[in-house]
C-alpha cells in the first residue's frame, strides 16, 4: 500500500519585545530564576494586565507578510488549566477572534522544483507559561516564572504539509519571515521557536483525512524531522496490520527515538475557555495597519526573486542565500563590493557557511567580514591568485 503523509503545524514564535505581554517586567533570556516575574506574572490578588502595544504591532506585521487579513477587534480568552508553572491557573490567549486571519507561507515542494503555498487557518497572541525544571533539584521540582507572560504569536497551518522535509521548509521559512520582520530572534536553542506537529497518513489518492496525533513541543529541526519519521512509521504498522490510529497527543523520546502516548482525546482537558473581563478587545484601526505595511522590510520571497533576476543566481542558492536576514545582507555587501556575484555566492555558500558551521558560529559572528571576502573575491576574478591559494588566504584572515 502507498501511503500519504498529510501534516498540520501549530508554531509558537516568541516575539522580542522588551516587556511581556501583560506586565513590564524584562523578557531577557537567562535571568536568575524568578527574577524577572512581577505581581502580574505572580498573579497577586487585585492585579490587572495591561496590553503591550509592540506585541500587537509585530503581530500585525507578521499577517501582513502572511497576506492575512488582520481581525480589527481581537478578543483575549481565559484557557483555564491547572498547573504548577501558571500560577493564574488560565493561559490568557485568543479563540474565536485571533489578530491574524486566514493567509499562506509559500515553501519548496519536495515531490517537485516548484514553490507551494501552505494555508495558514491564523495566527494568535498568547502568553507563555512558566518552567518546570524536573532535573536541579533532588526529589522535587522546580518552577522558574521568567519566561511567565512572554508575549507568544501561534501560528496554525492548514494540513497542507505533504512530508518532514516539507515540514522543515516551512518552519525556515516561518523563522526566515519573523526574523526579517525583526519581531524574533528565532533562537531554537532558547526556546523562541517550537512547534507541535499533527501527523496523519491516508492511503495515496484518498481525500479523506485520517485521523491524526499530536507531537508535542518539537525545539529543533533535527528532532522534528525525527519525530515525523518515526510517528508515520508506527501509523503505517497499525494501519497496515488491520488496526486503527487513535486520535491523541503523543511525545517524542529523543534518547529512544519513539513517541509516546501522553493523552487520548477522550481525557482532553476541558479548558472552558471564555473571554478575558480584564482585557478589552483590542481595536485597530484601518491606518494604522496601513502604517504599519509601509513599514514591510524586503521579505524573503521577493529578495529570494531578487537575487535570481539581479545576480543571476539559481533558484537553490538564492533560497540558501535569502534564508537569514543577515546572511542576505552580508552576501550583498560581498557581491557588490567585488562586483562577482557568482563568485560571492559560492564562496559565501560553500566556504564560508561551512566554515561558520564547523566552529557553531552564526553569521553575524564571522571573523571574515564581507569587505574582506570581496577583496578577496576580487584577486580570485583577476587571476592574481589561483582558488586554492584564496582558501589558504580565507583561512589566514579567519585565523
Ligand atoms: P484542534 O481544534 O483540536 O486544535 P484543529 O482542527 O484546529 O484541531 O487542527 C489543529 C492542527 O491540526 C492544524 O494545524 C491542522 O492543520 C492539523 N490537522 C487537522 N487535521 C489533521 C489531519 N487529519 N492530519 C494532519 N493534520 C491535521
Ligand atoms: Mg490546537
Amino acid at each position: 500500500m502507498q501511503w500519504e503523509t498529510v501534516i498540520g503545524l501549530e508554531v509558537h514564535v516568541q516575539l522580542s519585545t522588551q516587556s511581556k505581554i501583560f506586565s513590564s517586567s524584562s523578557t531577557a533570556f537567562g535571568a536568575d530564576a524568578n527574577t524577572q516575574a512581577d505581581e502580574v506574572d505572580l498573579a497577586l490578588p487585585g492585579t490587572l494586565p495591561v496590553a503591550n502595544e509592540q506585541a500587537f504591532k509585530s503581530a500585525v506585521m507578521f499577517g501582513l507578510a502572511i497576506n492575512a487579513d488582520i481581525e480589527q477587534a481581537s478578543v483575549f480568552e481565559r484557557k483555564n488549566y491547572f498547573y504548577p508553572d501558571l500560577p493564574k491557573g488560565y493561559q490568557t490567549t485568543q479563540l474565536e477572534k485571533p489578530i491574524v486571519g486566514e493567509g499562506y507561507i509559500t515553501i519548496p515542494c519536495s515531490s517537485s522544483d516548484d514553490s507551494k503555498k501552505v494555508r495558514i487557518h491564523h495566527a494568535h497572541l498568547e502568553e507563555d507559561a512558566g518552567k518546570s525544571l524536573h532535573e536541579d533539584f533532588l526529589g522535587m521540582s522546580g518552577i522558574d516564572l521568567n519566561r511567565a507572560g512572554t508575549p507568544l504569536i501561534e501560528i496554525v497551518s492548514e494540513p497542507d504539509i505533504r512530508s518532514s522535509e516539507e515540514a522543515i521548509a516551512f518552519l525556515k521559512k516561518v523563522h526566515a519571515i519573523v526574523t526579517y520582520l525583526d519581531i524574533s530572534d528565532g533562537d531554537m536553542s532558547q526556546g523562541s521557536l517550537r512547534c507541535d506537529a499533527n501527523v496523519s497518513i491516508r492511503p495515496m489518492g484518498e481525500e479523506k483525512l485520517g485521523t491524526r496525533t499530536e507531537i508535542k513541543n518539537l525545539n529543533s529541526f533535527r528532532f522534528i524531522e525525527k519525530a515525523i519519521h518515526v510517528e508515520v512509521e508506527r501509523q503505517k504498522d497499525i494501519l497496515e496490520s488491520g488496526g486503527s490510529i487513535r486520535q491523541e497527543t503523543r511525545l517524542y523520546d529523543s534518547e529512544k527515538n519513539e513517541t509516546r502516548s501522553m493523552r487520548s482525546k477522550e481525557e482532553a482537558n476541558d479548558y472552558r475557555y471564555f473571554p478575558c473581563p480584564d482585557l478589552l478587545p483590542v481595536v485597530i484601526s484601518d491606518e494604522h495597519i496601513e502604517q504599519l505595511r509601509t513599514q514591510l522590510p524586503e521579505l524573503p520571497d521577493s529578495r529570494q526573486k531578487r537575487f535570481i533576476d539581479e545576480y543571476d543566481l539559481s533558484q537553490y542558492d538564492a533560497g540558501v542565500l535569502s534564508a537569514d536576514a543577515t546572511m542576505a545582507s552580508y552576501f550583498e555587501q560581498t557581491a557588490t563590493q567585488s562586483k562577482n556575484a557568482k563568485l560571492s555566492a559560492n564562496w559565501v555558500s560553500g566556504e564560508l557557511i561551512a566554515r561558520l558551521n564547523a566552529e557553531n558560529l552564526s553569521i553575524g559572528q564571522s571573523p571574515v567580514s564581507a569587505e574582506q571576502l570581496a577583496s578577496l573575491i576580487v584577486r580570485i576574478a583577476d587571476n592574481s591568485i589561483s582558488s586554492k591559494m584564496a582558501k589558504q588566504v580565507f583561512e589566514g584572515i579567519w585565523n
